[in-house]
């Protein structure tokens, strides 16, 4: 199966180009949702995540205390550790094997710390979303409601957009219209489909 590694930064517009893959007909497999879901209530990485990181990070509902957990990982990097040790083989391992189970020509994985990760090699190409700073800071702003400090500092605890650019073996310039966007992923889309019939 031909994996396609899609990330880029935060509001670079990956979500909007998955919309698009999937319709296209594109199965996405999206990281951050599969890690959502192994550690949702009743789940094994769940109890894993409360015998080593600390029961207070389980709620009386028995479902995980995200904004607990955030803060005490954003000032604890070993206990940050222990939990992608938890975690990324997890997640990795599902990814794989919904890739292996897709009835797509080939899959998208969406993946937004590929680079940060250093996952490239988990995927036979990398496509990377790019946008120039200021234009990301705005869409970033505008989407989440936050102001400018709070996005330059969430856009300085990620990759570059050089080390992302580095790595990217495909490339969408997000700059201007959503429709725009789209007709790169369609292209891109033909662009796949041959390489899937040609055995990548
Ligand atoms: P990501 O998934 O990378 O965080 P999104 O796909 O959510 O990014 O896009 C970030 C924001 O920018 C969203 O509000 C989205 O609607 C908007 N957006 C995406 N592409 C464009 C575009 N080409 N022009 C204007 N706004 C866009």
């Amino acid at each position: 199966m031909l994996k396609i590694g899609l990330t880029g930064g935060i509001a670079s517009g990956k979500s909007t180009a998955a919309e698009r893959f999937s319709q296209l007909g594109v199965e996405v497999i999206d990281a951050d949702q599969i890690s959502r879901e192994l550690v949702a209530t009743g789940m094994p990485l769940l109890a894993r995540i409360g015998d080593e990181l600390g029961a207070e990070f389980i709620d009386e509902s028995g479902a995980l205390d995200r904004r607990r957990l955030r803060e005490h990982i954003f000032s604890h990097p070993e206990a940050r550790q222990r939990l992608e040790a938890i975690l990324h083989p997890a997640i990795a391992a599902e990814m794989e094997a919904r890739a292996n189970r897709a009835s797509s020509p080939y899959v998208v994985l969406m993946i937004p710390l590929l680079v940060e990760k250093n996952l490239a090699s988990n995927v036979d190409r990398v496509l990377v979303v790019d946008l120039p700073e200021g234009l990301q800071i705005e869409r970033l702003c505008a989407r989440d409601g936050v102001d400018e400090t709070l996005a330059r500092r969430m856009l300085a605890a990620q990759a570059s957009r050089e080390d992302r650019l580095n790595v990217a073996d495909d490339l969408i310039s997000n700059t201007a219209s959503p429709q725009e966007l789209h007709q790169a992923v369609d292209s891109l889309h033909q662009k796949y489909l041959a390489l899937a019939l040609s055995n990548h």
